[in-house]
């Protein structure tokens, strides 16, 4: 049989393959829960996080976005339609993410986000029964 030495390591004896970044990996350097090698279990861990802080970062957009709405004088803002319909695509582009891989658990806090988001977008348009497509809304 063919040795072939770890691409991560370059010391031992590969007899594993890693499945994200598909190089040939020994014991050592190979996560068996995962599939991964290290390498790849570091890059899974820091995206993992910037994702929780993304999410993080969105629950207070709507929740101060669903607080400004209650107030009379952010009716008309243009600015708070234009950050919520952002805000829908960022979650839009979360939750094609992680459909592939639920990291974290995020899929479900992504879901009630943009369940959340849509009824304010709604909210924010009809105020002043403008179009959905911020372009086409008078300039101030
Ligand atoms: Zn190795
Ligand atoms: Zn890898």
């Amino acid at each position: 049989m063919l040795k072939m030495k770890c691409e991560r390591c370059e010391i031992d004896s590969a007899s594993l393959f890693c499945l994200r970044c598909k190089r040939a990996i020994c014991g050592k350097c190979y996560e068996d829960s995962l599939g991964l090698c290290s390498d790849c279990v570091n890059f899974k861990k820091a995206t993992e996080w910037d994702r929780r802080q993304l999410v993080r970062i969105l629950t207070e957009t709507v929740r101060i976005s669903t607080n400004n709405l209650e107030k009379q004088k952010c009716h008309a803002c243009e600015i708070l339609r234009y950050h919520l319909l952002f805000t829908l695509k960022v979650l839009k582009n979360l939750g094609i993410e992680l459909e592939h891989e639920d990291l974290t658990g995020l899929r479900a806090p992504v879901h009630q986000l943009r369940d959340a988001v849509i009824p304010l977008i709604i909210e924010a348009i009809s105020q002043k029964k403008l179009a959905a497509d911020p372009t086409s809304w008078p300039r101030i």
